[in-house]
């Protein structure tokens, strides 16, 4: 085998950034080992049986305030203008607080995050608008508010609007894809999606937005694509892989350069101290003989129906595909390690964090041993956190 000067283990974001970085800047020898038989880890793309651009493992819109990141990705992509938006689809409230004779039939929509549009969706034009500005005014200075802060306001009035968001909005929602309330939950979990304060309803906010035009799989090919890399793909890195006390034995010798790893940080030690929890999704993929299924990239059903939201990938590609189209609903559920599950969503709380930290502690012991990506650090990532985290990991490899 040829000598390699580094390991990566997984060809996602966090592995594939890392490998380019130590090839291109670094001069060095890097092996990449993917255990799918693609690469790009979650943000893989492939055109499906009807030709329809889709992602395999749930939507990705990429949006960044890095300018570093955007820079760095921009050597490898053109992007595709393209600011994501989401509105939720209810049932009409027929709740018993609904006089009888205003109870109404069928669905409606407002933007998400809730915002000072959909406050007039919810409560009518003129209602909306007063409590608007209410909210406004109770928070002059901020441009935005999370669900848990506004549920603690005293404001009566205010207390309304929160409970209303928080049962048409979150409440529901979360139970679908956590098993549990937004209380329950790590706050920082419903913060990435708050009551916004203006009428802005882009789903983010970020200085930089956009979609790889050609996809995220040629993205990652360019990237990978150097003289210095060797990807092998359908290769479980485990199996080759032997930690011993202190040493990291690849293909049994000793391996002392740099063991970049990117996949379960349980996994890597035998679940040794037990097995990290995680949420899991499967996917629902339809393809439909029409234009456009809706009317924007995603839709969350935030009341009812057993999945949590339906994204149709033409409205986020842009592929001009007439007389067909491809959708996607997400159901949630816990993970437990069967056959062909992926654990997609660390569960962030106190007692997780714990036993993550035994793990951490122990892969610390080996000096040339780097835990990064969003399982292999047990964290809610976004793709530009983990981006930015591989070049930080080259900057400090490199010296
Ligand atoms: P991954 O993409 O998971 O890559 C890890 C790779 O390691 C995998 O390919 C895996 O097969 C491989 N691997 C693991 N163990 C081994 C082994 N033993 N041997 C060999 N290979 C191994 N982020 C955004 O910014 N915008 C979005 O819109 C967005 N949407 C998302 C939607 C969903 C449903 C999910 C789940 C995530 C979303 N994300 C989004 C987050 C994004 O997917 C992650 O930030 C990013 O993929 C993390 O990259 P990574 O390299 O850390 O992990
Ligand atoms: N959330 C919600 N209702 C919504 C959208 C989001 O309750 O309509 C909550 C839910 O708990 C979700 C979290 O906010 O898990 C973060 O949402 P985001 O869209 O960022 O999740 P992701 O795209 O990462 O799955």
């Amino acid at each position: 085998m040829k000598n390699y000067d580094a390991l990566v283990i997984g060809a996602g974001f966090a592995g594939a950034v890392v490998a380019g970085e130590l090839a291109r800047r670094g001069g060095k020898n890097v092996l990449v080992l993917e255990r799918r038989d693609h690469v790009g880890g979650n943000a893989y793309d492939r055109l499906d049986e009807a030709g329809v651009l889709i992602h395999k493992y749930g939507p990705h819109i990429f949006h960044t305030n890095d300018k570093r990141v955007f820079e760095y990705l921009s050597q490898y992509t053109q992007w595709r203008r393209y600011q994501h938006r989401v509105i939720a689809n209810l049932p009409r409230d027929n709740s018993e607080a609904v006089p009888a004779g205003k109870k109404t039939d069928g669905r409606f929509f407002f933007p998400v995050p809730f915002n000072l549009d959909s406050m007039k969706n919810a409560f009518g034009a003129e209602e909306g608008e007063r409590l608007g500005q209410k909210l406004l005014d109770a928070y002059p200075a901020q441009s935005q508010v999370t669900i848990l802060e506004l549920r603690r306001n005293p404001d009566p009035e205010i207390a309304a609007i929160a409970d209303y968001v928080y049962e048409h909005v979150f409440v529901h929602y979360t139970m679908k894809q956590w098993g549990q309330t937004p209380e329950e939950i790590d706050p920082n979990t419903t913060a990435r999606v708050p009551v916004r304060l203006s009428r802005d309803d882009r789903y983010f906010q970020d200085a930089y937005q956009g979609m790889p035009l050609e996809g995220y799989t040629p993205l990652f090919e360019k990237i990978l694509d150097h003289p210095n890399i060797t990807v092998e793909l359908g290769v479980d890195a485990l199996k080759r892989l032997e930690l011993t006390e202190g040493d990291i034995k690849l293909d049994g010798k000793i391996f002392n350069g740099p063991v970049i790893y990117t996949g379960q940080a349980d996994e890597l030690f035998s679940f040794r101290f037990g097995s990290l929890p995680y949420r899991t999704l499967d996917f629902g993929f339809e393809t439909l003989a029409q234009d456009f299924f809706q009317p924007q990239g995603t839709v969350n059903y935030t009341v009812d129906e057993p999945y949590t939201r339906i994204t149709e990938f033409k409205h986020l590609t842009g592929q001009n595909k007439p007389g067909v189209t491809t959708i996607m609903k997400e159901f949630s559920k816990a993970y437990t390690g069967a056959p062909g599950e992926i654990p997609y969503y660390a569960i962030i709380n106190g007692e997780n964090n714990a036993l993550y930290g035994q793990y951490a502690a122990l892969a610390a012991k080996y000096e040339n041993l780097h835990l990064l990506g969003r399982l292999a650090e047990y964290k809610y990532y976004n793709m530009d956190a983990i981006v930015a985290r591989a070049l930080a990991l080259a900057d400090t490899l490199l010296g």
